[in-house]
């Protein structure tokens, strides 16, 4: 069995899927790994460390027809670039194990499974507990909830922190974090650390506590949220004149934030919009939005993904891929999420599917030239 590592092709991708350390987890499960040369470079993993534990260097096609199962951070659904080059590359009885977008590109998945290639896509990792060390959303968007503050610190006119100086006194910079799941908490976690002060809000009345345990006010609204979270744990969807409704009671923490950062989604679908463009008239001049929601619409009317601009003197910024940003410890934190996923398939010397696991079904895209995860089958069926 050889696992193989492919350096990252998609634009500024700078993250590996496995990090050195990982190719001794595999060499002790008797694996043979093969790595691109240069794979590990962009996230400060150079090729020397991958061959003190073991693997072998190689070119890409070297590596790609070596590899009996290719770890991967973005697999062909989820790089729209070199994505297509790289599954037409694969062979019949290969598996790949990565980001897989399945439900955004089904037709990716359609396209590796007429490949032959048994598929996995980490994004559909049921999250339940025992499943929590294998998650890379979590992780991600730990990473990302960091980095938004980073940037809006960065971009912002001001210091974050209070100080009382010789020079007078610095007020704290105000930050409002809205939608406190993992990157929201994380950015409040972060924001606290740098010395501001932080305001959030999120539907789910849940979250409340773990707000104010992180030392950040939790912004009550009178709207009724009591609904709002479904049984998985996630926000369901609500209506239009809710969230007109709360648009209009947020305006204030909007216009008084210095540093605004939205994180609130719903899965699968469209991302609200919190912040019309005339609340970005109504804040001061210098502040900024980091919109984590970029990548679904935006949680700003104004947000364009992948773009920083400025509207009334407002920065706003749409970021899709911040983890990329920040790549040795985002590709640490997959790596070991990818290895722990890939040890619960590792049975007897082989990867064995157990439909009977629901870490594996929930994950499994394709297998014997199908697509056979009913999410992505149902999207596929209607595109032929
Ligand atoms: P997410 O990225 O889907 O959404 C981000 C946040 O936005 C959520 O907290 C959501 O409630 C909030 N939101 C949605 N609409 C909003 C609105 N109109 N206004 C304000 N906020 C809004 O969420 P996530 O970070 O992936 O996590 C969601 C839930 O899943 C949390 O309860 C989290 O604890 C749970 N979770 C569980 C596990 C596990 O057990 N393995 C792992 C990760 C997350």
């Amino acid at each position: 069995m050889t696992v193989g590592i492919l350096k990252e092709t998609f634009p500024g991708e700078r993250r590996v899927a496995v990090i050195p350390a990982g190719v001794a987890t595999l060499k002790k499960a008797g694996i043979a790994v093969a790595v691109e040369a240069g794979a590990g470079t962009s996230a400060g993993f150079p090729d020397d460390q991958y061959t003190a534990q073991g693997a072998t260097l190689g070119t890409r096609s070297e590596v790609l027809a070596q590899a009996d199962c290719l770890l991967q951070v973005r697999t062909p659904g989820a790089n729209p670039v070199g994505g297509r080059e790289d599954a037409e590359a694969l062979r019949p009885g290969q598996t790949i194990i990565g980001m897989a977008d399945p439900l955004g590109t089904p037709e990716a998945a359609d396209f590796v499974a007429a490949k032959g290639v048994t598929s996995f896509a980490l994004e559909l990792i049921p999250r339940i507990t025992r499943a929590q060390s294998m998650d890379v959303l979590s992780s991600m968007a730990t990473v990302a909830g960091y980095k938004a503050v980073l940037l809006a610190a960065d971009t912002m006119p001001r210091m974050c922190p209070m100080m009382m100086t010789a020079a007078g006194t610095i007020a704290p910079a105000h930050a409002f974090i809205i939608g406190a799941g993992v990157a929201g908490l994380q950015a409040i976690a972060s924001a606290r650390r740098m010395g501001a002060k932080v305001e959030a809000y999120d539907v789910r009345p849940a979250v409340k506590e773990q707000i104010q345990s992180l030392g950040a006010k939790f912004v009550e609204l009178p709207l009724e949220s009591a609904g709002a979270e479904d049984k998985g744990g996630y926000a369901k969807a609500q209506d239009e004149a809710f969230y007109q409704k709360q648009r209009e009671l947020m305006a204030k923490s909007v216009a008084a934030a210095d540093m605004v950062i939205t994180t609130a989604a719903i899965p699968g679908k469209k991302s609200p919009v919190l912040i019309t463009a005339d609340a970005v008239k109504g804040m001061r001049p210098g502040s900024v939005i980091v919109d984590l929601a970029a990548e679904r619409g935006g949680n700003c009317e104004l947000t364009k993904a992948d773009e920083t601009i400025v509207v009334h003197g407002v920065t706003i910024m749409g970021p899709t891929n911040l983890p990329a940003s920040v790549p040795y410890h985002a590709s640490q934190m997959y790596s070991k999420n990818i290895l722990t996923f890939f040890q619960t398939l590792w049975k007897d010397g082989k990867i064995t599917i157990n439909m009977d696991d629901e870490v594996c079904r929930d994950t499994l895209v394709t297998r014997d030239g199908q697509v056979v995860n009913e999410r992505v089958k149902a999207l596929v069926a209607p595109a032929r």
